[in-house]
């Protein structure tokens, strides 16, 4: 299985992915935690990625395309991978096209995670929060200024993905206002009826 899961910064996707790694026993391919990754081991990405990152913009497609080209074909993504971040722009919702095409695959589902604005700061607040109560590091885009930047640049270059795979016939929206279990579960069932 070749899921996207879309939706704007604090909609849940991680969390998800992580459920539906945990059932599927395929990887989550999160371009945001490669990202962190490569800041955090001081490679050449990572210094080049850091400061827009920090500013809660939107890494070079260029950049992207080339880590996930590279993490796709790796053994543990052969029966399928979750991508979750990825694409955040149409270049690189072609690039994966192309890329997929090139290996002889396709994708099968995009998810949508819909909700509302209002409640995304009150959630990125929270992630924070209990990053530093568990004595984890705190992701340093997530605090309400560099949101709001994060949700700019979704609506003018992640939204128009809606458009593009649900004119492929790809798109499934789900309500990302729901609980967490509620949401799974949902997920669940747009996953089995997609399969059918
Ligand atoms: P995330 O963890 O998905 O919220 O991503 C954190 C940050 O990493 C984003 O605000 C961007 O700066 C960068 N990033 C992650 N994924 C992408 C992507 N697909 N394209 C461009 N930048 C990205």
């Amino acid at each position: 299985m070749r899921l996207i899961l879309l939706g704007p910064p604090g909609a849940g996707k991680g969390t998800q992915a992580q459920r539906l790694v945990d059932k599927h026993g395929i990887p989550q391919l999160s371009t945001g935690d490669m990202l962190r990754a490569s800041v955090q081991a001081g490679t050449e990405v990572g210094k080049r990625a850091k400061a827009v990152m920090d500013a809660g913009e939107l890494v070079s497609d260029a950049i992207v395309n080339a880590i996930v080209a590279e993490r796709i074909d790796q053994p543990d993504c052969a029966k399928g991978f979750i991508l979750d971040g990825y694409p955040r722009t149409l270049v690189q919702a072609d690039a994966v096209e192309a890329m997929l095409a090139e290996r002889g695959i396709a994708l099968d589902t995009v998810i949508e995670l819909v909700v509302d604005d209002k409640a995304l700061v009150g959630r990125i607040v929270k992630r924070a929060e209990e990053a530093q109560a568990a004595g984890q590091p705190v992701r340093k885009d997530d605090n309400p200024a560099v949101f709001e930047e994060r949700l700019r640049e979704y609506y003018k270059k992640t939204a128009p993905l809606i458009g593009y795979y649900y004119a492929k016939g790809k798109l499934k929206t789900v309500d990302g206002m729901a609980n967490i279990d509620a949401v799974t579960a949902e997920i669940g069932r747009v996953l089995a009826a997609a399969a059918k």
